[in-house]
């Protein structure tokens, strides 16, 4: 139990029963606690000390109300904040576009690029309504092609074919040209990863969103990659104007903490989470939540 946040601050806070605000001297003890829950969830350091920053400001004076215990005035603060900071309230994705739509998806190999598409292709065509194309540009990996064949298939939505001897931006320009024609509402479009950040990789997209002019571009980040998620997300947050971003494998250990550090460094609203493998496995974000499993 005292390993949860609220567990840790009631018996530290216990000696301030009766108090009717909070003051500094009573916070930063709080604080190293709350520092050290945001550490443990994964959130970069340099986030987590400009959260502790943002928080202390807020909760200084901070009347506490009614039975609340100073820590659990605490916890609401920080709570609140963290919420904030992720983003009050969920965001979809944005449609309002000459159709095609086009969502460029961008992130390392791994992240779960193919998945969140065969994902997205899904909820587009159930929730939206909307005639989908996917295509990839991975050109690398024939087997990812392939992947998102077959997941198109599943879910039921066009896919365009593309092969490894062609060239990405090629690929885009024909499978838009098609969309075109075609009148699909809504075109996802996937894009090869390296296993780090290399500048040959942000090249090629930068190309691919100088091609499409995306309405989206969703930054695509594992939610186990923790402190790292950080490093990831400030390279594609310079090289691209992303529009959001998808934070995946959340069914996994992942406390999620990258989510408080990828806001926090592209600004941008997360808009949806993996949940799971399967193409079921996509959910709208929920800050509040996200705050709740962040602090444990
Ligand atoms: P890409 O290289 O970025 O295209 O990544 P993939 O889409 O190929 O995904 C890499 C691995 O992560 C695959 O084994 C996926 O099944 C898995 N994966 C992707 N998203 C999720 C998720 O939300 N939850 C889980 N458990 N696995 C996921």
């Amino acid at each position: 139990m005292l390993d949860n946040l609220t567990g840790r601050l009631s018996t530290i806070m216990k000696t301030l029963r009766g108090e009717a605000r909070l003051t500094e001297s009573n916070i930063s003890d709080a604080m190293r606690e709350v520092r050290m829950a945001l550490l443990e969830a994964d959130v970069a350091l340099p986030v987590v000390k400009t959260f502790i920053a943002q928080v202390k400001e807020r909760a200084m004076g901070q009347e506490v109300i009614g039975s609340l215990s100073p820590g659990q005035a605490v916890i609401g603060v920080v709570h609140q904040e963290l919420t904030r900071l992720m983003g009050e309230a969920n965001v979809d994705l944005n449609f309002a576009s000459q159709p095609p739509a086009i969502v460029l998806m961008a992130g390392l190999q791994g992240a779960g690029k193919t998945t969140t598409v065969g994902k997205l292709a899904k909820y587009v065509r159930e929730q939206h309504k909307k005639k989908v194309l996917v295509v990839s540009c991975d050109v690398y990996r024939p087997a990812a092609i392939e992947q998102l064949r077959l997941l198109a298939e599943q879910v039921g939505v066009e896919w365009f074919p593309s092969s490894d001897q062609d060239e990405p931006v090629a690929i885009a320009r024909a499978a838009l040209e098609h969309a075109r024609r075609h009148l699909f509402d809504v075109l996802l479009v996937d894009t090869a990863g390296r296993l780090a950040i290399d500048e040959a990789m942000m090249q090629e997209i930068k190309a691919l969103h100088a091609a499409l002019n995306p309405i989206e571009t969703l930054f695509v980040v594992d939610a186990m990659q923790g402190q790292d998620a950080v490093n990831t997300a400030r390279a594609f947050s310079e090289a691209l104007p992303l529009t959001g971003v998808v934070l995946t494998k959340l069914d996994g250990d992942a406390r999620g903490g990258a989510a408080l550090s990828v806001r926090q460094i592209t600004g941008k609203p997360i808009k949806f989470v993996g949940v799971a493998e399967k193409v079921g496995g996509l959910e709208p974000f929920h800050p509040e939540r996200m705050a709740s499993r962040v602090l444990g």
